[in-house]
């Protein structure tokens, strides 16, 4: 068994649109970044590639990379996925938390589930995504970015 952890955060700009999980979310700002700034996909990807020791998602997708601008955080995710199976490893759950102020992001947590559990090839019930905003606190608070934590469990591929 193997456990990992991803923290990211992405800046909120107008004229982006806003994916988190896989989903565009309507919203009046998006997040920037060299990719789509799936920041929740980000924080998985962190979380695999330390439960693994492969360090992080800028060692593997460097972002002075032309090949990664606008790639989607859903490609990123898999390619990790895979690097953990070739490793012998595969995931036995996921749990995660997007921090921000707005929007809402209840009703949308289901297709993140969804595509999340479809991208790591798992059952929906070993993925979790939480939504917290920061009480209007920092830099989350006064709508400047959004963060997301990650933490995944790993198992070896051959216990199966
Ligand atoms: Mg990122």
């Amino acid at each position: 068994m193997r456990i990992g952890f991803g923290y990211d955060s992405h800046r909120l700009v107008e004229e982006r649109r806003l994916i988190l999980g896989g989903v565009e979310i309507p919203a009046e700002m998006g997040l920037i970044g060299h990719s789509d700034a799936d920041v929740l996909l980000h924080a998985l990807c962190d979380a695999i590639l330390g439960a693994i020791g492969e360090g992080d998602i800028g060692g593997h997708f460097p972002d002075s990379d032309p090949a990664y601008k606008d790639i989607s955080s859903r490609e990123l995710l898999i390619r990790v996925k895979e690097l953990a199976a070739r490793r012998g490893y595969i995931v036995n759950n996921a749990d995660a938390t997007l921090v921000l102020e707005r929007p809402r992001l209840k009703e949308y947590i289901p297709a993140m589930v969804a595509n999340i559990a479809d991208f790591l090839a798992v059952e929906a019930g070993r993925v979790n995504v939480k939504a917290s905003t920061n009480e209007g606190m920092g830099f989350i608070g006064r709508g400047e970015g959004v963060a997301a934590f990650a933490v995944v469990t790993l198992k070896s591929s051959r216990d199966l």
